[in-house]
């Protein structure tokens, strides 16, 4: 997969991409990522970029040309084939609110352009006539989509097949699943006066699993009880969740 983020501040990506599950990926040759300086794309002197607000109004607007010219000299190089599976995204605000269903469809994507927006945002002509996508990462407003491009990065990366060790891993993450994850513990077993549950101590894989399902459920229940409408739960399952007050989802 190849990703391009167009950024007035390439350097806000120094860190995030060199450290842990992104840069492995990239050294697997997983995932390419380029960072485009959407000023290089601007060609008076300045490299002006953002201009005033047409009928007036405070918050500068990034310009259209480099914009385009930018991320149109990426598309460029790609093949009819390779068109079909490209996203060019506009992180904002007022986009479609990034979910792990989002997220796994991006994946399966070849190229991924994301734009960065700053200041009051970006002219309404790139929404118009460039964009595939226009994306949130939720409802609040950063000051650039820098770090919602590194959200996006990080979640896609994250599920290209060899990213992560362990399928499994990945499959059982909160959300994913549908529920939210269990508790979990590693060494030691007695931390302070705190001591990790018997259980899972016990070796007992069918008796774990079970718990480990039971605490999923409990959990979502409590902390997020509209995701129980959209798994499948089995009879037992559902009665558990009756016992402790779930009436199921109207
Ligand atoms: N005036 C704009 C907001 C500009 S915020 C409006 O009301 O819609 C500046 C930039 O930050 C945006 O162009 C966008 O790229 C980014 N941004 C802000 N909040 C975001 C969010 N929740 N998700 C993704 N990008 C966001």
């Amino acid at each position: 997969m190849h990703i391009h983020i167009f950024t007035l501040f390439p350097q806000m990506f120094q860190g995030p991409f060199q450290h842990s599950i992104v840069d492995r990926a990239k050294n697997a040759g997983l995932v390419e990522i380029h960072i485009h300086d959407i000023r290089e794309y601007a060609h008076d002197r300045h490299h002006v970029s953002d201009d005033a607000q047409f009928g007036g109004g405070s918050g500068m607007v990034m310009k259209p040309e480099p914009i385009f010219e930018g991320v149109e000299s990426v598309l460029a190089d790609l093949t009819q084939l390779e068109m079909a599976r490209t996203r060019v995204i506009l992180t904002s605000p007022q986009g479609r609110l990034l979910n792990q269903n989002l997220v796994k469809e991006l994946s399966q994507q070849l190229h991924l352009v994301l734009i960065c927006g700053h200041y009051g945002g970006v002219d309404e002509r790139i929404k118009q006539h460039l964009i595939t996508d226009e994306i949130s990462i939720g409802d609040y407003v950063l000051s650039g989509g820098e770090p919602a491009a590194i959200v996006v990065t990080d979640a896609v990366v994250r599920l290209l097949p060899g990213a992560v060790g362990s399928v499994a891993s990945v499959q059982g993450d909160s959300i994913t699943s549908g529920l939210l994850q269990h508790p979990i513990y590693t060494r030691p077993a007695r931390f302070r006066q705190w001591e990790i549950p018997e259980i899972l101590l016990s070796g007992n894989h069918l008796e774990i699993e079970r718990w480990r399902r039971q605490r999923s459920l409990e959990r979502t229940f409590r902390c997020r009880p509209e995701m129980l409408g959209k798994v499948r739960l089995t009879s037992e399952e559902l009665l558990y969740l009756k016992t402790l007050g779930y009436k199921g989802n109207p």
